[in-house]
């Protein structure tokens, strides 16, 4: 139909204040061909029109944020956040950004499939939002720009699942069917199948990447370089004043704080990103790119949900300090041009790792519930006797809250021992390890301070009763693929509260179940999405 033509786009009041694509150079070729693109930091472009688009869930907390709350079931939403129409006075893009893949340096690579709309202000805050799978730009190389519902779904639950974990997060206002259908092979093994095509809105203060300032850097681009930085910290780090070489190495340090903070948060809830590239880090210390994501089920810190990345697990949980570390490097690289004070860089990089063990151990204990009487030898034996027979992470913290100052270990394992996913395994040296461990804990409860349900209550702040399991967002898509979005619903409500003990959701507080042990999307996720 072509209505949408007359459609009058005031009536969705948006408070446009593009920032990006005015204050930074454009490409000055307007044709939506792959190419290299120099001496610019974005390419212009339309979304492609999807052919039926529907909308199938939106985050209605997110749109109030927005300011959208009255508009999300408006025709104006359904075309805007499909693509279908641009709105008037708004210039649609692609940014250039480059990026190391799995410790390589991979050139440009840019948002292939993200189309940023438009920035809106809204009570003080500041967003960008962008649709994900709207069609090929100038960056899609030999991709087709587009995304399928399956890693919709995920990606649009897991980012507001994140952000009511509190943490940071880049987030999903819309998630729409498109009515196209998308080829994939999921299992990149000859056989692709066509799936539903789908798109999502994403929404957040900018979508800065390191690779943004690498592509330029790697280009010798001093000049767009330091633009690019300038308006990074005037947009996003209003609170570096200093001027000079100065300037930049605060930004630098900034950056390392806040993706530091990030990983942490992660390595609290047990979230594995999947696909750390250096592309896939946010310039704000946001968790962005849902891809081959996963949650710890088991605790198993060589665990990566990423087939693509199974031979050196690189991305697996417990190497993602280091990544990040890794990663904060090859930024390095690139600000060094505005920089140029090496020791002084080295010194931030060397700190990380001082800065990592305070906060780690901070993280720690809060999640053992010690204020005054955690030590490392309470927690290296717990790492240690977690890993002797599959035991589910997030059962086992919440748990972890009811044991007693008074308690006997005994009654301490029973507690939480509705994490063993093999509980007959519990027993002999396995079961002696979690006595010993039990009562070098409840000895060490017992010189807290607090009272025990004081403790309980600060534990299930940080260790929350549900996150997004792999399985569960499975659960989410093969229903979708039969038009119920009832789970997509029902997931993401109880996601919004996950420190809450919600007993109207105590099914989904379980470990996985069997089926999904060994199941593609579960416990196998390709970067095919
Ligand atoms: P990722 O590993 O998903 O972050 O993607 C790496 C690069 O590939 C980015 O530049 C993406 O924009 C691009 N890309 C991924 N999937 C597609 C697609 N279906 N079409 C076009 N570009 C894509
Ligand atoms: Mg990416």
């Amino acid at each position: 139909y072509m209505a949408h033509n007359k459609l009058n786009f005031t009536d969705m009041k948006l408070n446009l204040k593009d920032t990006f694509n005015i204050e930074l150079p454009a490409d000055k070729n307007l044709t939506n061909t792959r190419r290299q693109v120099l001496d610019a930091c974005y390419s212009f472009v339309t979304p492609k029109k999807p052919k039926k688009p529907s909308l199938i869930h939106f985050s209605d907390e997110l749109a109030k944020e927005i300011g959208l709350e009255d508009y999300t079931l408006s025709k104006e939403f359904l075309e805007v956040f499909s693509g279908t129409t641009t709105s008037p006075n708004t210039n649609p893009f692609a940014m250039c950004y480059g990026g190391h893949q799995f410790g390589n340096w991979a050139g440009q690579l840019g948002d292939g499939r993200a189309i940023n709309l438009f920035e809106i202000e809204h009570n003080d805050k500041h967003w960008a939002l962008q649709l994900k799978g709207a069609g090929e730009t100038p960056y899609s190389r030999t991709a087709d720009g587009l995304a399928v519902l399956r890693s919709s779904i995920r990606e649009h639950l897991c980012s507001e699942a994140m952000y009511y974990l509190r943490v940071p997060t880049t987030r999903s206002l819309a998630l729409m069917l498109s009515g196209d259908e998308v080829l994939r092979d999921v299992l990149y093994n000859g056989n692709p199948d066509y799936e539903k095509g789908a798109i999502v809105t994403r929404a957040a203060p900018s979508f800065i990447r390191f690779g943004n300032f690498q592509i330029l850097a790697s280009r010798k681009d001093f000049k767009n370089l330091k633009l690019l930085a300038d308006y990074t910290i005037k947009h996003f780090y209003p609170e570096i004043t200093i001027t000079g070489k100065e300037k930049y190495l605060e930004f630098y340090q900034e950056v390392v704080n806040r993706t530091l903070k990030m990983v942490i948060e992660w390595q609290r809830v047990g979230f594995v990103h999947g696909v750390m590239n250096t592309d896939n880090m946010s310039i704000l210390g946001l968790t962005i790119d849902y891809g081959p994501y996963g949650w710890l089920e088991d605790f198993n810190p060589d665990w990566t949900p990423n087939t693509t990345d199974s031979q050196n697990r690189r991305y697996r949980f417990g190497n993602q300090p280091d990544i990040a570390l890794w990663n904060l490097v090859q930024l390095g690289n690139a600000l060094y041009p505005l920089i140029g004070d090496i020791p002084a860089m080295e010194k931030i990089l060397e700190d990380y790792n001082t800065l990592f063990d305070q906060q780690y151990h901070q993280m720690m204990k809060n999640k053992l519930g010690l204020e005054e009487n955690y030590d490392n030898i309470l927690h290296d034996d717990l790492q240690a006797v977690l890993k002797l027979t599959e035991t589910d992470m997030t059962i086992f913290y919440r748990n972890l809250s009811s044991v007693l100052k008074t308690d006997f270990a005994e009654n301490a394992l029973e507690k939480i021992s509705n994490a063993f996913y093999k509980p007959g395994e519990i027993k002999e040296k396995i079961k002696d390890n979690w006595i010993k461990w039990f009562n070098l804990y409840i000895e060490r409860l017992g010189r807290e301070y607090d009272l025990d349900a004081i403790r309980k209550e600060k534990m299930n702040l940080v260790n929350p009763k549900f996150v997004l399991r792999n399985y569960m967002a499975q659960l989410a898509i093969d229903a979708a693929d039969k038009e119920d979005y009832s789970v997509i619903n029902e997931l993401y409500s109880m996601l919004k509260n996950p420190y809450d003990e919600q007993p109207h959701n105590e099914k989904w507080f379980a470990k996985r179940p069997d089926w999904a042990r060994h199941k593609v999307g579960c416990s196998m996720l390709s970067c095919s999405s």
